[in-house]
């Protein structure tokens, strides 16, 4: 093939991460199972001989994500996201500040704080979608700062469960203008939705456990920088820390990512859909989801992403108790933490301790699959009524 324009991220998930094309060879990378590789003397850079330090099932996912972000290295996968986002919290200097979003995903900011009381390190924690408290904070003029900048800006966009949406262009241009160092979880957005590194991050991470691998059924994490040494760290990181992905979980997120695209259009369209539809209805107080004209991170999301997600969050009529019976009285979706699976999924976040006191009590997340959007309406829809008592 000549050399032609770059290829859609529509097809790279397809295509990347493929064995050389041999007469008779198979058109999928196998799963090889070996801890260990034949070895003596001194061991070339990039020669496999430890399963712990790197192994060759891992490759195609990590180039597959490599190219999606755009990024000049391959992804570093883990295993958990949890065990990527403690590699990119690592690059915290000793005693340096870093600013988290308070609706960052419960789990890392318990970590960032879990490093303050461990290691002196120091967190301010902000509303990322206010921009001005965001670069007071990272510059150290914030309310409680004392004039000296921060060390890493954390961003998540849009936050789980809040769906605020962060200006990241903006974001990042402070940070870098007093040398903070930004990480950004693209989760919830995916590389189709949003690509950091191109927007300026230093290091993204995600949670390959949710849309990349996307069918609920691994639970992966993977780190990517652009910058040489950013990489190298985080690749020293995991093989110190060990939190490594089984080759079969990386084959797995690897089958997963080939249907991205279709799953992540057509649940866009479906979440899209619904929060429409949900604005009007009588049992719900409150919808967000970016795509709503009104929604407060509806212009920003529409400048810098390419579709609005498939997250909603919703505030049924009636409070915990209208939320908790709307939980218990779906037939399709499913009740159970997570997202980003083909199936429709459901959850009050406040029922976890370690969630935010900022998010309400009554708030629902819904992770909107795949299924027929009119199915899933109809039980939205039979179950909001059942929970909140409105009829007509
Ligand atoms: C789930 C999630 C994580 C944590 O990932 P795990 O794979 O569960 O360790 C991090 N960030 C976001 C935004 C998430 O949704």
């Amino acid at each position: 093939m000549p050399d032609a324009a770059p290829l859609s991220p529509a097809t790279i998930v397809v295509s990347a991460g493929r064995p050389a094309r041999t007469q008779a060879g198979p058109v999928n990378p196998p799963i090889v199972l070996s801890s260990t590789y034949v070895s003596q003397g001194a061991v070339p850079d990039g020669e496999l001989f430890y399963a712990r330090a790197d192994t060759e099932t891992w490759h195609p996912f990590e180039e597959t994500l490599g190219a999606l972000e755009g990024s000049a290295h391959p992804a570093v996968l883990f295993g958990s996201g949890m065990a990527a986002i403690a590699a990119a919290l690592s690059l915290l200097p000793p005693g340096g500040r870093v600013v988290v979003p308070r609706h960052a995903y419960n789990v890392t900011v318990a970590h960032a704080h879990d490093l303050a009381t461990r290691t002196g390190a120091q967190v301010t924690v902000v509303d990322v979608a206010d921009t001005e408290a965001v670069v007071a904070a990272v510059r150290g003029d914030g309310p409680d700062g004392d004039g000296s900048p921060a060390a890493m800006l954390w961003v998540e966009s849009p936050t789980n469960p809040m769906l605020e949406v962060a200006d990241v262009p903006a974001l990042v241009e402070a940070a870098h203008a007093v040398g903070a160092l930004v990480a950004v979880d693209n989760t919830f957005a995916t590389p189709l939705g949003q690509q950091p590194l191109a927007l300026g991050a230093d290091v993204v991470v995600h949670s390959v456990t949710k849309y990349l691998a996307g069918h609920s059924d691994v639970v992966l994490g993977a780190a990517l920088s652009d910058d040489p040494a950013l990489h190298a760290a985080l690749r020293r990181y995991r093989t110190l820390h060990g939190a490594i992905a089984g080759p079969t979980e990386a084959w797995l997120a690897l089958r997963g990512v080939r249907t991205l695209a279709l799953r992540v259009e057509r649940s866009q369209a479906n979440a899209a859909e619904l929060a429409r539809r949900l604005a009007e209805h009588p049992g719900v107080a409150q919808v967000r989801h970016p795509s709503l004209p009104d929604d407060p991170g509806h212009a920003r999301a529409a400048a810098q992403m390419r579709g609005f997600g498939s997250i909603l969050g919703v505030r049924p009529h009636g409070g915990v108790d209208a939320a908790d019976a709307l939980v218990a009285a779906v037939r399709l979706w499913v009740p159970a933490t997570s997202l980003g699976g083909v199936e429709s999924s459901l959850e009050r976040r406040r029922r976890f301790p370690l969630e935010t006191a900022s998010v309400p009590e009554d708030l629902l997340r819904l992770s909107v699959g795949v299924e027929d959007v009119e199915d899933l309406w109809r039980d939205l829809d039979q179950a909001l009524r059942a929970a909140t008592g409105v009829t007509g």
